[in-house]
């Protein structure tokens, strides 16, 4: 039962986030949401009153304007925008506490605390790196620091596991 995730789409068919399985179900027993034109595999929870199918993917029955938000490169959204991974020794990390935040640029040598800025590092690497830059260090950074859509923060952040069945849509964001 745990983790289960179904994308849900605007009735325009553009992806609108992720949401857990419980509140799939409140939607299409409300509904709210319906499965997608397109076929896509189904969960099976098993209830008291016998089994239900629940789509990967729904979509609303009725269009709601969602308004653009940008997203704040907050310790959290660096982390999941570079995956929980030290952007210089390529660890990854479950741990939140273990990763820090390296300023590319060190504060101290003018750098500021932009998206393109900032990126993620275990503690270790953050030490030798100290106020040094790239150049300095003789570090390399495994992606470059780059500002995140806000649907990609959501997808960071909402899952770790990308369905199959999502595929089709996630092409047109990702
Ligand atoms: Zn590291």
């Amino acid at each position: 039962m745990r983790d289960r995730k179904v994308l849900l789409l605007n009735a325009s068919e553009e992806i609108l986030k992720i949401i857990d399985w419980k509140r799939a179900v409140v939607l299409q027993l409300r509904g709210k949401a319906v499965a997608p034109y397109r076929n896509v595999n189904k969960y099976t929870i098993k209830g008291k009153d016998g089994d239900y199918e629940l789509p990967h993917v729904l979509m609303l029955t009725r269009y709601v304007h969602v308004p653009y938000k940008e997203n704040i490169p907050s310790r959290i959204n660096i982390f999941a925008r570079d995956k929980w991974t030290c952007q210089y020794c390529g660890k990854v990390h479950k741990n939140k506490t273990s990763l820090t935040i390296d300023h590319v640029m060190p504060k101290s040598r003018g750098g500021d605390s932009s998206w393109t800025n900032l990126t993620t590092a275990c503690a270790r690497c953050n030490t030798l790196k100290a106020n040094k830059t790239l150049k300095e260090c003789r570090m390399n950074l495994h992606k470059k620091p780059y500002k995140p859509t806000p649907l990609q923060v959501h997808f960071s952040r909402a899952t770790s596991v990308i369905l199959d069945s999502w595929t089709p849509w996630l092409k047109k964001v990702c």
